[in-house]
């Protein structure tokens, strides 16, 4: 399973009905955040999101985007954590994180490692993720800033019951042997190999989550064929040069992005304070251009299946 909880969409500052950036990525059984804006640890208590995480992932070091950490951190110490925490980030992490971890906390159980990243950086603890890549790209948001890619590797292709009947393979172990691309010889010394009995390999999913950005190359590279693209949507097309002035991006622009990236899906977050009640706007202008759009809302839980 891979799904994704919005657990704060608002930009900037919360309203009543969104917080600030944070967002909960599960992927068979395994929890991390991209992004921990202040409150964030409510919002997980609220939609149900696992506090055995040990990774959170930063796109920039704007305060709605990861003064959050500290209340977390400090939550972790006081339920006796020891595993260790990973922390990443741009450029600027360890002093922004570093200083951060300082205000409030006397002591800590548990290490906190912070890692800086650049875009194009394939982060993996010691062979930690063994079915995915995870890449950090560039965005375009003035400060040092990237997004990030979760990349499943393929999968093996299907195997087919009824050949493996038609050439008289017993049903049981040999079968499980052939799926997983091994050749077989049956009792009465046939010999067999998989490629006759399990189609081609299948792609795995591609999650893409830009953090805040200006619509940019680096962004429709890294969202090539995604199956869901989280895409910052802070402004409406009336304020398109405001979005121009501020680096951030429109409803509209988000929606070009996923298209030229020939995306399945996209979601747009990061809304500033004026669509919070009513989002309409920005998803109308977005589905103009591509339909596959829904705006998130605080809470909203969504899955990721594979395409076949
Ligand atoms: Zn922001
Ligand atoms: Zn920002």
């Amino acid at each position: 399973m891979l799904s994704v909880t919005f657990l704060g969409t608002s930009a900037s500052r919360p309203t009543v009905e969104r917080n600030v950036p944070g967002l909960a990525v599960v992927r068979e059984g395994e929890t991390f955040l991209v992004d921990c804006g202040e409150g964030t640890q409510r919002q997980m208590m609220r939609y149900g999101v696992s506090f055995a995480l040990n990774e959170i992932f930063f796109t920039h070091f704007h305060a709605d985007h990861f003064l959050g950490v500290i209340g977390l951190v400090r939550t972790f110490g006081l339920q006796g954590r020891t595993d260790p925490l990973h922390l990443y980030g741009p450029k600027g992490a360890k002093k922004m994180l570093g200083q951060a971890l300082t205000l409030g906390i006397d002591h800590l159980p548990f290490p906190v490692e912070i890692h800086e990243v650049k875009p194009g950086d394939e982060i993996d603890r010691a062979g930690s993720r063994e079915q995915y890549v995870l890449r950090a790209f560039g965005t375009e948001h003035g400060a040092p800033s990237v997004g990030y890619a979760l990349a499943e590797h393929e999968r093996r292709g299907r195997f087919d019951p009824e050949k493996a009947r038609a050439a008289r393979i017993p049903e049981g172990p040999l079968w499980g042997k052939l799926t997983k691309g091994e050749t077989i010889t049956t009792d009465d010394g046939r010999k067999f190999t998989p490629a006759d009995f399990v189609g081609p390999n299948r792609p795995g999913r591609l999650l893409v989550i830009t953090g805040d950005t200006r619509p940019c190359a680096s962004v429709v590279d890294a969202a090539q064929g995604a199956d869901l693209l989280i895409h910052e949507a802070t402004f409406g097309e009336e304020e398109k040069e405001r979005a121009k002035d501020t680096k951030h991006s429109t409803a509209l622009e988000a929606a070009q992005v996923a298209l030229a990236a020939k995306a399945k899906r996209l979601v747009l977050v990061h809304l500033s304070a004026r669509y919070s009640v009513a989002p309409e706007e920005l998803l109308t202008e977005a589905k103009s251009v591509f339909p596959e759009t829904a705006v998130a809302r605080d809470g909203l839980a969504v899955d990721v299946p594979f395409a076949d």
